[in-house]
């Protein structure tokens, strides 16, 4: 036994902290976690968990537009927001249920409140005080959006999640996941969607062809994307918005959404006063077993720049665990990393792009293949898929696959498995495809 209050406070309950705490309390550590906002954070709550019921609810467009094609005949479908906000929010707190019953039953103490440092052994939550051996912070990132003028008129992926009402035209800043996402939903659910990226390229280390093909397959759908438009100032209208860019041109819109990426939660924790330091980029900076400059303190996950992935600070969540408290510590693999993004179409990705990787290996040899996939050859809608891989050719070894295409982000996962097991093409080659699917092209490739 220590003299300590805890063996372990976790400050923030997304899915680092929770994954820590469970873990660590499933261990025989006495474990108390602070949250002051939601259980299940960001991937719960405004992330991918509504993102994805989101996403489900947009392609339904796709379906009716298919559907004639295969015999159906229907009316005209009609869509209601709050009828999807309601069923999503009950989805919400059914998961939110979970994660406190999984906290629960390990036996940690679930502490509501804005936690924070007092010293490098003590957290401060409301009026109690606690003191604990390690102290792990895993409090997310939040969305940062640029100082522009009109910065208060535009909103952030948070509110897309509770909007009032759906807009008629919606602008969206920004060239990564949650802007290609949200394209995606909104064009989908009917809202004439406008993109802005300034960059010429969007979903920047991608791999290129990925990149521009998605982009293509968007804009056929209907989605107005503008590359390298940098929009310098927001201002209200009779009407609505006005995103300004250039010299005095501007888009109208009656909702500008800022995704432009996301910055460390650090605010209230108390760092500074502690001493804990960070990055030149405001994340917590942490060495290879997750630990700050401060020994007693860790940190994992968005808070500490990570690959701001839910997965990944699961991962690292658990090898932490594992390390302070379990008998055997593997580490986090950061090499094969598979990642979708649930744009419309998926993208599933996985290893180096091929850009990187002829500038790792001298002899690389690309496979690709682009092709109408079956559904739509009665479908009537012109969609297409792109697959690629990228291949070592001195050791014949897989190092990258992409994917362009319906159900990417399923097809991926098993894809993944293949390069961290190594695969070479010939592996690939020699694997039985599944017909009909697209997933087979992967086998077929030559
Ligand atoms: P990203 O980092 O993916 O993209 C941010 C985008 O905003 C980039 O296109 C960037 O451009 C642009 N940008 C940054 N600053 C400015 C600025 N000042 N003015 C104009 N544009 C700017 O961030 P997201 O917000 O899309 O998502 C945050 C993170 O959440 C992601 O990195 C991802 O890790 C995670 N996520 C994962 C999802 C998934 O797994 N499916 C889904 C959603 C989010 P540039 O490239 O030029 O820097």
């Amino acid at each position: 036994m220590t003299d300590y209050d805890v063996d372990l406070f976790v400050i923030g309950a997304g899915s680092a902290g929770v994954r820590a705490a469970r873990m660590a309390a499933g261990l025989g550590v006495r474990v108390a976690i602070a949250e002051n906002r939601y259980l299940g954070g960001t991937c719960v709550n405004v992330g991918c968990v509504p993102k994805k019921l989101f996403v489900y609810a947009a392609h339904f467009q796709e379906d009716f537009a298919a559907a004639p094609g295969f015999g159906w005949s229907l009316g005209t479908p009609k869509f209601d927001w709050s009828v999807l906000l309601a069923h999503k929010d009950r989805e919400i707190q059914r998961l939110q249920k979970i994660y406190a019953g999984l906290l629960e039953n390990t036996g940690v103490q679930i502490i509501n409140g804005q936690a924070s440092l007092v010293d490098a052994h003590t957290v401060r939550v409301g009026e109690q005080t606690f003191s604990c051996e390690r102290i792990l912070i895993a409090t997310g990132a939040w969305p940062a959006i640029p100082d522009i003028p009109g910065r208060e008129l535009v909103v952030s992926s948070n509110e897309m999640f509770a909007l009032p009402a759906l807009p008629k035209r919606v602008l969206i800043v920004g060239g990564g996941y949650i802007a290609v996402e949200f394209a995606g939903i909104l064009h989908g659910l009917g809202v004439a969607t406008t993109l802005c990226y300034r960059g010429d390229r969007l979903l920047r280390g991608f791999d290129n062809d990925i990149r521009d093909f998605l982009a293509e397959e968007m804009r056929k759908q209907g989605i107005d994307i503008r590359l390298n438009t940098d929009i310098s100032r927001i201002s209200q209208t009779a009407d609505g918005l006005l995103a300004h860019f250039g010299e005095n041109q501007a888009i109208a819109a009656d909702l500008v959404l800022y995704a432009t990426g996301r910055t460390a939660n650090t605010a209230g924790l108390g760092l500074e006063a502690v001493g804990v330091a960070l990055t030149d980029k405001g994340a917590i900076q942490i060495n290879p077993a997750y630990q700050t400059n401060i020994p007693s303190i860790y940190a994992l996950g968005d808070v500490a720049n990570s690959f701001n992935l839910t997965p990944v600070a699961t991962a690292e969540a658990t090898a932490l665990v594992n390390q302070l408290y379990g008998h055997s510590a593997s580490p986090v693999d950061y090499d094969h990393i598979p990642t979708a993004v649930f744009s419309q179409p998926n993208i599933g990705t996985v290893g180096l792009t091929e850009a990187a990787a002829r500038k790792r290996y001298p002899d690389i040899d690309v496979y690709k293949s682009v092709f109408t996939p079956m559904k739509h050859t009665l479908s009537g809608l012109n969609q297409k898929t792109l697959m690629k891989l990228v291949v070592e050719r001195s050791t014949d070894k897989v190092l990258g696959v992409h994917m362009v295409g319906a159900d990417a982000g399923e097809i991926i996962q098993g894809m993944a498995i293949a390069i961290r097991a190594g695969a070479s093409k010939a592996v690939f080659d020699s694997t039985i495809g599944i017909h009909p699917t697209a997933a087979e092209e992967f086998v077929t490739m030559r």
